[in-house]
């Protein structure tokens, strides 16, 4: 199983973080190890002093699939769900000065939380509000209409690259509000009012 995850998807995010808005979608991967689940603790790890949490709509793969046309792409995915992109953003930024590689900030152990699945049938997926609250305060707030690259697109663009296999998943980028976490934080992810995670940090 692997994890694709695309940045710069949301104009406001793009803009927070002074990035130029992508002609086209910016992808990089996490390993299996980078997988933390619901309700499991999260360690804060030494390496960074600037630990960001992104919250993101996420998709898993249901079919394998090479150079999947977009009008085709929903026929690979039947289930969504929310989790968080972990960034380590100081060092992330060290990363991008030197023109490295940006995988030591993002794919560390841990750094993709993953919330429960649900099917695609109860949601329209175009127009979905989801939020991210830290210690019961709204911390972010997207919605899947303001997306840069739809997931139909975003399918499709990676399958051109990556063969997809039953069981990837997709992160789909973060909206604005992006901010650091600390320990003891308790953060929850939301999809309009239903919950798909909560996560602790130590
Ligand atoms: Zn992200």
């Amino acid at each position: 199983m692997k994890i694709i995850c695309v940045g710069r998807n949301y104009i406001n995010h793009a803009q927070e973080l002074h990035n130029e808005i992508p002609e086209e979608p910016v992808l990089f991967l996490k390993p299996d190890t980078s997988v933390i689940k619901s309700r499991e603790e999260f360690y804060i790890p030494e390496f960074t002093h600037d630990l960001h949490h992104e919250v993101e709509i996420l998709v898993k793969i249901s079919k394998a699939g090479k150079y999947i046309q977009p009008e085709f792409a929903k026929n690979y995915y039947s289930e969504i769900s929310l989790g968080i992109d972990f960034t380590a953003r100081d060092l992330q930024n060290q990363l991008k000065e030197k023109g490295l590689p940006w995988e030591k900030s993002k794919a560390f152990d841990h750094s993709a939380l993953i919330g429960k699945f649900v099917s695609t049938d109860n949601f329209y997926l175009d127009n979905l509000n989801f939020s991210l609250t830290k210690n019961g305060k709204i911390q972010q707030e997207g919605n899947t209409s303001n997306m840069i690259f739809p997931i139909d697109r975003l399918i499709s663009y990676i399958s051109q690259f990556f063969t997809l296999k039953t069981g990837d998943i997709i992160f789909t980028g973060t909206p604005a509000g992006v901010s650091k976490v600390e320990e003891n934080d308790f953060l929850e992810g939301f999809i309009e009012k239903e919950k798909f995670f909560e996560i602790w940090i130590k």
